[in-house]
């Protein structure tokens, strides 16, 4: 018999199994589900051996016993899959922390997520054993004909032993649990272990027994035709799938057979599990080739942004023996991703017709699938899918689509207008939207960064451009005239008068504004800052200053609003003296205001040290006129 050595777990790990050892979570039965799905890709992994000519296949049956002993106290998972050599034993159990690892303990200690779905998620189901175990032995032989069996075996709490054994075991792995005392009576049964199978591993595509039971019965559900199929076993599949009890939010089950033939079993989770961007790697759909697994979480069949969509594409066209590293450029499977695609955009036209239900898929998934603006083909049929916020909504919950919005523009408007900001209120109250507040004209409001970029990639919806509204000309749009405290027109010398201030503010600001000018866009802001003419927008030159860590001020054009009672005052002041003080002080704080709204004014100081002297002069002027 082989030498014997301890060997220790690495840091996380241990982090880890102290968590599950003394888990107070009651669901302890989905250890089955994780080790009967180990059991499963094992056989996955060795049928792709033979079946692509690697190894030569034997008569050893591919199946999944589990049995137990209630005198001992154990629970034995055994498959005929692919095993595992010594190397690869410390490789996979105990030595590579996942990536995730550090990261579910901390998430498992806050509590907020179940510690099924952490499992699940992020591929640490080996360990879930020690929920309800002392002891577990791993003995396997790998499928390498070369490759001696070994034993691994830990009782979870710092290291394991690992020695080779001598006599010749089948191919394959068993796992022995030793059940903690008090669950003993509870898992070391038959029947029990026969309903949790059924519960949650009723899909795994080998045979799996309980004692002498074959338990699992549906395989491919996919396979079926759709109106055989219960609500209940898509619901039972997609929790299967997925690890999530919630119901999908929408099913999308298809059968086609030109120009490609396959079936597909898609689902739209109800939530986006994008947690931290992990998710990034659990996306992709599983490809099957006339029911055998070929790929897990295949990434080529659906474009990045409709990776919301889970689940199965089974098809008779490929080869079974096909490599997975030629699947990327395979023919057909371009052919059924291109179908596919609009099986999906199909599912979410019809999803659209029902406001509520696709106001929940927004919601979730919306910020994924606008990253659709990059795909050309289906750009047609991406933007009837789109939805904003806008200023017609109620609240920062409403929706609108480019087709509602179109039907309801203004006499006179042929363009659609939008904006980008932080928030709802932000945009509400911003003074570049002043005059489509006072014309009535909607605005479509943008509040991530994407959406610039969605805009500028669609640049056009049926007739109609998309215009930014910091760029827009609503002078052929009526309304808003009709305003009954707008001020008397300037008379001839204070037009000039205001000429010649617009230039001493300028002078005031040197190369801190390109220009100062009269604005078309105000009504009840006395002067904001505007990009230069065909600049791009203010927010996407935002995004491209953070892009190249540009912290330095932009430099803006100045627009005043001539009916503003301080201009008004302003011009009078200068009227009677160009060199007060007061005007400099004025052009001052009215640019940095502008700065400040726009969120580029870093230090705040000048701005509050101006704002205090001039209402030092004002309280005084107040007294007095009291
Ligand atoms: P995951 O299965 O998500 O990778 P686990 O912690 O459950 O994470 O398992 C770790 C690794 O151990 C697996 O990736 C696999 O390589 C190996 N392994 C576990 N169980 C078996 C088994 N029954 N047969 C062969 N290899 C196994």
């Amino acid at each position: 018999m082989g030498r014997k050595t301890t060997h220790k777990f690495k840091a996380e790990i241990n982090q880890l199994l102290d968590i599950l050892v003394h888990s107070l979570y009651t669901n302890k039965e989905i250890f089955l589900r994780e080790l009967v799905s180990n059991a499963s890709d094992a056989l996955d992994k060795y049928r792709f051996l033979t079946q692509s000519g690697q190894v030569e296949a034997d008569e050893t049956p591919l199946e999944i016993r589990v049995t137990t002993d209630s005198d001992a106290g154990t629970v034995t998972v055994t498959d005929t899959g692919i095993g595992m050599t010594r190397d690869e034993v410390m490789k996979n159990i105990g030595t590579i922390a996942h990536s995730g690892t550090a990261e579910i303990t901390r998430l498992a200690q806050e509590g907020k997520e179940s510690l099924d779905a952490l499992i699940g998620r992020f591929g640490v189901g080996f360990y879930s054993a020690y929920m309800v175990a002392d002891e577990v032995t791993v003995t396997t032989r790998s499928a390498d004909p070369e490759a001696k069996p070994v034993e691994w075996t830990s009782d979870g709490r710092n290291d394991y032993k690992l020695r080779e054994l001598d006599e010749d075991l089948p191919r394959g792995t068993t796992v022995t649990l030793k059940l903690k005392e008090d669950l003993a009576s509870q898992f070391a049964n038959d029947a029990h272990l026969e309903a949790v199978v059924k519960k949650h591993s009723n899909f795994i595509s080998h045979p799996v027994f309980v004692g002498d039971t074959r338990v699992n019965t549906v395989p491919a559900l996919w396979r079926e035709p759709k109106f055989q199929i219960k609500p209940e076993q898509y619901k039972e599949f997609y929790t299967f799938l997925t690890h999530d009890d919630a119901d999908p939010l929408e099913t999308i089950h298809v059968s086609v057979d030109a120009p490609v033939q396959y079936n597909a079993l898609l689902f739209i989770p109800p939530k986006d599990d994008d947690m931290f961007g992990f998710s990034q790697d659990n996306r992709g759909l599983d490809l099957y080739v006339r029911r055998v697994l070929i790929q897990h979480q295949n990434k080529d069949l659906l474009p990045e942004y409709l990776a919301f969509a889970k689940g199965v594409v089974d098809t008779e066209d490929l080869p079974l023996n096909i490599s997975r590293e030629t699947l990327q450029d395979n023919v057909l499977i371009r052919k059924i991703s291109s179908n596919l695609v609009k099986q999906v955009y199909t599912a979410l036209e019809k999803m659209a017709d029902d406001k509520e239900k696709y106001a929940k898929f927004w919601k979730e998934h919306g910020k994924l699938f606008r990253a659709g603006y990059m795909d050309f083909i289906h750009k047609d049929r991406f933007v009837e899918l789109l939805r904003f916020n806008s200023s017609d909504c109620e609240d920062a919950e409403g929706l609108v689509s480019l087709a509602e919005y179109a039907a309801r523009l203004k006499e006179g408007q042929k363009e659609i207008y939008y904006a980008y900001g932080p928030s709802r209120e932000a945009l509400s109250l911003s003074p570049h939207l002043e005059i489509f507040r006072k014309k009535n004209v909607e605005v479509l409001y943008l509040y991530e960064p994407i959406d610039e970029f969605v805009m500028d990639a669609i640049r056009e919806y049926g007739d109609y451009k998309l215009v930014a509204a910091e760029h827009a000309d609503l002078s052929n749009i009526e309304g808003g005239e009709e305003n009954t405290d707008k001020p008397e027109e300037l008379a001839e010398e204070q037009k000039a008068t205001l000429d010649s201030l617009l230039e001493r503010i300028k002078e005031v600001l040197g190369d801190a504004v390109t220009e100062v000018r009269v604005t078309t866009r105000l009504s009840d802001s006395p002067a904001c800052l505007a990009n230069p003419d065909g600049a791009m927008t203010s927010s996407m030159d935002k995004v491209m200053r953070s892009i190249h860590k540009d912290t330095s001020i932009p430099t803006k054009v100045m627009e005043i609003n001539p009916d503003h009672p301080l201009t008004r005052n302003l011009i009078d002041i200068f009227e009677t003296d160009q060199n007060d003080p007061f005007v400099e002080q004025a052009a001052r704080q009215l640019y940095e205001s502008a700065l400040l709204l726009e969120g580029y004014l870093d230090d705040p100081h000048a701005l509050v040290g101006r704002i205090q002297s001039l209402l030092t002069q004002a309280s005084g002027w107040y007294k007095g006129a009291k």
